[in-house]
């Protein structure tokens, strides 16, 4: 946690059996105009605040938010599919023409010349297309659990922050926020990226849920990259918020 104002770390110091934190009396912040003791309760009680703020509500909203997900990551998965099949043909075909060139050159069909350059040319088409499988298979199903990892945690964050010790509160909180300023008595967090993005959509998601509309919508909207999203005037259908997310996630 660090002083908006000097930049100073906030340290901690116990006074009538409260901890209050304030920048570290080193340098600058010895001469902090904004110096300020702030309680731990208080702190708590914001990060509390934000915490709530960037969940998703309800269980049931939560069942939408992994369908969505998982919804894309099914269609992403049928895709690739296609895509390795096709893949592996071409790969085999380059491969027949590079024994086949061979055998022209062993019965003398075809000048050493002419062999050597189609050597190099189906070599290079069968390295582009043993790189292109590769990069295929490296697409892990790692965003897409990331995904829902990440809601679900917001979504069960206050309860694992109530029941946490101050070693787990801190691991949950590093999930949240990269870093906290502290402000007087406000606390401004500064986000993880998935944080970030929760805390840009979760609010307007929380107040525009509600579930017949968005169940009626998903139905609609088999296409992947036209799923639901929300505008000012209530849902609309553009870009699915989830899925920029799985695909900018970490
Ligand atoms: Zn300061």
């Amino acid at each position: 946690m660090k002083c908006e104002h000097c930049g100073g770390l906030v340290t901690w110091e116990k006074q009538k059996g409260h901890w209050y934190g304030h920048c570290n009396n080193h340098g600058d912040s010895k001469k902090c105009p904004g110096k300020t003791y702030i309680r731990q309760e208080k702190v708590e009680e914001q990060l509390v605040g934000i915490l709530d703020k960037i969940a998703p509500k309800t269980p049931e909203m939560m069942d939408w938010i992994k369908d969505v997900i998982l919804d894309d990551h099914k269609v992403k998965v049928t895709e690739r599919e296609k895509q390795m099949s096709y893949l592996n043909q071409m790969l085999a075909q380059v491969r027949r023409r590079k024994d086949k060139v061979y055998e022209d050159k062993v019965d003398d069909q075809i000048t050493p010349q002419f062999y050597k350059r189609k050597f190099e040319e189906y070599s290079q088409e069968e390295k582009n297309l043993e790189d292109a499988l590769l990069k295929l298979n490296d697409q892990t199903d790692e965003y897409q659990q990331l995904g829902v990892a990440i809601h679900e945690l917001a979504h069960n964050g206050l309860v694992i922050y109530q029941k946490a010790d101050p070693d787990e509160k801190r691991l949950l909180m590093s999930q949240f926020f990269t870093n906290l300023i502290q402000d007087g008595h406000k606390i401004k967090p500064e986000y993880t990226l998935a944080a970030e993005y929760l805390a840009n959509w979760m609010p307007k998601l929380n107040e525009n849920y509600e579930p017949p509309k968005m169940a009626s919508l998903k139905e609609k909207t088999p296409e992947s990259s036209d799923v639901v999203s929300f505008g000012s005037g209530g849902w609309i259908r553009t870009s699915d918020p989830v899925i920029t997310f799985c695909l900018k996630f970490p």
